[in-house]
């Protein structure tokens, strides 16, 4: 009788899961081997006064396939919830609505012939491709399509959000594909529909792992793999604890540096040259639980040179979570890179600097709004979309027989989520499971 195949993924985050629960479906013995104490990653939630809330804000757009497919596989499809979306700008002191075509002309900010421009770049934009755009750097072709000013204005907070000291190496074909994205989600010129998961992203996650303990998976939590072992050139299982656990096919989830640290013998050349190239950003973001709403937006970019962050989401906006009993919960967050000083900032420093700009941003706001506040760091959290990614980006499969690799950069032009890497894990799955002689179902 043939002996069932063994596989060990390495990353309980939505990538890990996914490709675990691939490869327990398609017959493998699978382990889930996850560093921290709980599934989830950079998804995952934790204890505010006896509820449980994501660290990060998570939002879901229409297209996000991978993820409403994942819901009703688990039977979880009801879970998953529409709702109209708002968003403003602070610019210079005042809020101003963004979202209608009325808000954009009334946009005071821009002088009108700009809002105009704006207006129809967005429009234009979308229509164009992503082979023409790829190589091209996203701030010159901002700048190109919305004019200086707009730029300045509308886009220069996002960059910087999102890609701190980064922004001048961007894609274009980045942008494009956020405006893609956000585009299918518009019900009309006037609405916008986000999607959020009542229970937040874990309840999509920890259904997804109690299904693949269901169908004889091992989840090991608190599992810090320290390498992936190479035997005559394949992988043959990993290193954790000071044991080996040996594998017919391994799969990694974690971020491509931290791959490359479990993988001290792998192989010079060009898929490695890749690896070492992909540069990444991290996050920091302040968490708050307010008695009050701060304003009645889900997303505010900021443009204002005495706040402190690029934006911030009033999550409560989009997900009420009622079990707060009407208490509203903010994200501040802001990308910088692993190097920065500002991840030396202690908790208090950064609520009391961020206080004083939420003042700013509604005068009405007092530091006796906060009934609860985290800060949280994470030094990668995501891959940055670099000009040759078409060309650059590292293959599922690696040159190794029998090790397989999912990273973010994977999705690029897109943006990294949830629903993009349940994709990642779900090919990884495949190619895995057709490695070790049994195809995925
Ligand atoms: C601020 C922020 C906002 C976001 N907003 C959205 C959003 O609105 N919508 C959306 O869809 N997505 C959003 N995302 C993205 C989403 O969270 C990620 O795309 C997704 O979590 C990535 O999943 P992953 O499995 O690829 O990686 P990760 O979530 O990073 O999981 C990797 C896992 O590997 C584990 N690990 C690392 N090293 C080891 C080791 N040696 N041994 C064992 N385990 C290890 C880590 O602990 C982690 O759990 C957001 C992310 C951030 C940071």
């Amino acid at each position: 009788m043939a002996m069932t195949k063994k596989a060990v993924v390495i990353g309980g985050g939505p990538a890990g899961i996914k490709a675990a629960h691939g490869l327990a479906k398609a017959g493998l013995a699978v382990t889930l081997l996850e560093s921290a104490p709980v599934l989830g990653g950079l998804a995952s939630s934790f204890d505010v006064q006896g509820v449980s809330i994501e660290r990060y804000y998570h939002f879901i757009c229409r297209g996000d396939d991978d993820l409403v497919e994942t819901l009703a596989e688990i039977g979880l499809q009801d879970r998953l919830h529409w709702k109209d979306s708002r968003m403003a700008y602070f610019v210079d002191g005042a809020l101003y609505p963004f979202l209608t075509p009325t808000e954009l002309l009334s946009f005071s900010p821009l002088a009108f012939h700009d809002r105009i421009r704006a207006g129809l770049a967005v429009k234009l934009a979308q229509r164009q491709s992503e082979e023409r755009l790829a190589p091209l750097l996203a701030i010159d072709w901002l700048k190109a399509q919305f004019g200086e000013k707009a730029y300045r204005v509308i886009w220069e907070p996002l960059m910087r959000f999102k890609f701190s000291e980064h922004a001048e190496t961007i894609s274009a074909a980045w942008i494009w594909a956020r405006m893609v994205r956000l585009s299918r989600s518009r019900r009309s010129p006037w609405r916008e529909e986000l999607g959020y998961i009542e229970g937040g992203s874990q309840t999509v996650l920890n259904g997804l792992g109690r299904d693949f303990e269901a169908k004889g998976g091992r989840i090991l939590l608190k599992a810090d793999v320290e390498q992936i072992v190479l035997d005559g050139g394949r992988a043959s299982g990993v290193r954790v604890a000071g044991e080996t656990l040996p594998a017919d096919v391994v799969v990694s989830t974690v971020t491509t540096s931290r791959f490359r640290q479990l993988t001290p013998r792998f192989p010079e050349g060009p898929y490695l040259d890749g690896l070492r190239r992909i540069p990444t950003i991290g996050i920091f973001c302040l968490f708050l639980r307010l008695k009050e709403s701060v304003t009645p937006y889900f997303w505010v970019n900021a443009n204002d040179p005495r706040v402190p962050f690029a934006g911030m989401i009033e999550y409560t906006n989009l997900n009420p979570l009622p079990e707060l009993g009407g208490d509203r919960i903010l994200y501040v967050p802001q990308y910088l890179s692993a190097e920065d000083p500002r991840y030396a900032q202690d908790d208090e420093t950064v609520l009391r600097r961020y206080c004083d700009a939420l003042a700013l941003v509604n005068p009405a706001f007092d530091r006796s709004w906060v009934r609860f506040f985290a800060v949280f760091r994470d030094r990668y959290a995501q891959p940055i979309c670099l000009t040759d990614y078409r060309t650059a980006t590292p293959t599922i499969a690696t040159p190794v027989p029998n090790l397989f690799l999912t990273d973010s950069c994977q999705l690029h032009p897109h943006d990294r989520s949830i629903s993009g890497s349940f994709g990642l894990g779900k090919e990884a799955a495949r190619l895995a499971a057709a490695a070790a002689g049994a195809p995925a179902r």
